[in-house]
């Protein structure tokens, strides 16, 4: 299972299968607890917590105890197959109902045992029966509090009765029309990362959605008065409610401006970082470091809207957000010359800067990228301080009145990069690629590995802990690397929690040259696991993407099951910027034979030799590089 993008935080998306506890006991309506020896079934998802995010069908797994052998399961009345050590997995169909009663038989021998299941479903709205005109009120986009610069445009959308006459009524007497939104339905997050089948993409435009356009006014101060009201008009008969919506406004001539605090590590250090977003609490593009400036253009709840540029805005966390005295100045100004400094293992440019201005670093496979927000250039100099071979050539543009960019070509593949603050200057390191024996790729290599979890993790069908999988096969490729010559540093040894800022500050800390993740996978819910499995590897910069292709490859060679492919993730084990970088989920462990793989000393073996083969290909690669 994968961390999404939350930093720090853990996150699982609702239903994804790991967040699930351990040993859930039987549910209600099941026979007595049986005495040992004795046949029953023992269900690991879903338990007793658990709310199916899902409408069509839903996966159920878990073992089969106490049988002697061929055991015969059927799970809400079709056959399901049992693996040699109980594990089943079955995919049933849901009805339209907030609970689904799944009814498990086992036979075996002459014995049979019976186990009901109630599952809860997420509640979804339903229309009241006896009206022609009704408001879905869990739909508002957006809701809450909303604040942006007068006439600013904002996006409505609800859902409401089909073929109504939808508007909002506004407290100063207009009234907004909404019209319908004719497009296919959207699938869900995790058919979108997840299906491997395009039938899940394959969805009737929904005939109950509505969308408007509303200048940004003042609305509904307290929450309560000079609210809007939307109308929803069908067959003569009319519902209202009041759209749960605050808007004030961003007063843009006088701007609030704004420095980056986030200290949610609580590291007591000057790297933490504050991460953009190009759309509110979206995936990360910008990562800012605390004590960067700039002007405020936005809030919507908990998110902060930063004017980077005329042109540019990013998203942050409003709780990283420290507003300046007012009248403060926006930041801006010029960027003046620039300096390279050559060292033993990396090549720092410093940029000075007339503040601590929000910037962006771009990767291609031979050049870095610096982009400034809020600038002019006025670059007289550029110096190499010296013919280092890495950096062949500098540059600088003005690709926007106030974006400058500064691109450094280099002579080598990028191998990593990092960014600070020294005072107003910008430091951009760059790490010299380290010289590969193409004989011998292992050989004296600093590589660390991160065996996936805890905390969270996902539990397969016979109740194996991924991170007591993890943590087996890194201990395994862990040796194998040291036999061909590298240094290997595991994030964890023990079943301790570690979060994972500490994880990736772990492997800067320690220079590491290639950092693995190791984890295995769990579907989110409403997703078939028989089509939808296999092995994948994720990366998130550019230069990480030969590392993932060739973890994938022998990962594949190895293990034998189905190639999902690479993909690029937003995943913070593979986000750090000083080493390439990738996050591998080989099996599915909540799959019975791979469950069982990932149990036994051969399918880790398996696994941690697929580790070691990518890595190891991936060297030989860059060790080739002209
Ligand atoms: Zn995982």
């Amino acid at each position: 299972m994968r961390w999404l993008s939350g930093a720090l935080s853990l996150l699982c998306a609702a239903g994804c299968a790991s967040a699930r506890p351990r040993g859930v006991p039987l549910r209600a309506g099941a026979t007595p607890a049986p005495a040992r020896e004795s046949l029953h079934i023992s269900i690991v998802y879903p338990g007793p917590t658990d709310v199916i995010q899902a409408r069509d069908s839903t996966f159920l797994f878990g073992a089969v105890r106490g049988g002697v052998g061929r055991e015969s399961l059927t799970v809400a009345g079709t056959p399901v197959p049992v693996l040699a050590n109980g594990a089943w997995i079955a995919w049933v169909p849901l009805p339209d109902d907030t609970v689904a009663a799944v009814r498990l038989v086992v036979r075996s021998g002459g014995d049979s045992a019976v186990q009901d299941v109630m599952a809860r479903i997420a509640p979804r709205y339903r229309p009241p029966p006896s009206r022609a005109a009704w408001i879905d009120t869990t739909t508002f986009a957006p809701s809450g509090t909303l604040a942006l610069p007068l006439g600013e445009g904002i996006r409505l959308a609800v859902r409401a009765a089909a073929g109504a006459v939808v508007r909002l009524r506004l407290p100063w007497g207009a009234t907004i029309p909404f019209v319908p939104d004719t497009l296919p339905a959207e699938p869900t997050w995790g058919v979108r990362a997840f299906a491997t089948t395009t039938t899940a993409y394959r969805l009737p435009p929904a005939a109950d959605r509505y969308v408007a356009w509303l200048p940004a006014a003042p609305l509904c101060p307290d929450g309560k008065s000079a609210c809007a009201t939307l109308e929803a008009v069908v067959a003569g008969d009319t519902a209202t409610t009041r759209w749960p919506l605050t808007v004030g406004l961003m007063d843009m001539s006088f701007p609030t401006i704004v420095v980056l605090n986030d200290d949610t590590a609580h590291t007591g250090t000057t790297d933490s970082l504050t991460v953009g977003k190009s759309v509110p609490g979206g995936t990360y593009n910008w990562f800012f470091p605390t004590g960067t400036t700039a002007v405020l253009s936005g809030r919507w709840n908990d998110q902060a809207r930063l004017q980077l540029s005329k042109s540019s805005v990013a998203w942050v966390n409003a709780a990283d957000v420290v507003p300046l005295p007012a009248g403060t100045p926006p930041p801006g100004g010029v960027v003046g010359s620039v300096r390279l400094r050559p060292g033993p293992a990396s090549i720092t440019l410093r940029v000075p800067l007339p503040e601590k201005l929000p910037f962006q670093v771009a990767e291609q496979e031979r050049t870095l990228t610096l982009r400034l927000y809020g600038v002019a250039s006025d670059i007289n100099w550029m110096q190499y301080g010296g013919t280092d071979p890495l950096v062949t050539r500098m540059s600088y543009a003005q690709p926007a009145v106030d974006e400058v960019t500064i691109t450094l070509e280099l002579a080598r593949r990028v191998w990593g990069y990092r960014t600070r603050f020294d005072g107003r200057d910008l430091l951009l390191e760059i790490r010299r690629p380290p010289a590969i024996d193409p004989d011998r790729p292992l050989k004296g290599r600093t590589i660390v590995l991160d065996p996936g979890h805890p905390p969270v993790g996902a539990t397969g069908p016979t109740g194996l802990w991924e991170p007591v999988a993890t943590l087996a096969i890194a201990l395994k490729a862990k040796a194998l690397l040291e036999q061909a010559g590298a240094t290997v540093l595991l994030t964890r040894t023990d079943s301790l929690p570690v979060d994972l800022y500490p994880r990736t500050h772990f492997a800067e800390l320690h220079d590491a040259e290639v950092l693995v993740s190791i984890h295995a996978n769990a579907l989110p819910d409403g997703l078939n696991p028989f089509v939808n499995n296999g092995t994948s590897v994720y990366y998130f910069h550019p230069r990480s993407a030969p590392l993932a292709r060739a973890l994938d490859r022998a990962l594949v060679t190895e293990l034998g099951v189905r190639d999902l492919g690479m993909g690029r993730g937003d995943y913070a084990l593979v986000r750090p910027t000083w080493m390439p970088a990738a996050l591998t989920e080989g099996l599915f462990i909540m799959l019975p034979e791979q469950e069982a793989m990932l149990r036994s000393d051969e399918g880790q073996g398996r696994y941690a030799r697929g580790v070691v083969r990518g890595i190891e290909a991936f060297l030989r690669e860059r060790a080739q590089e002209p």
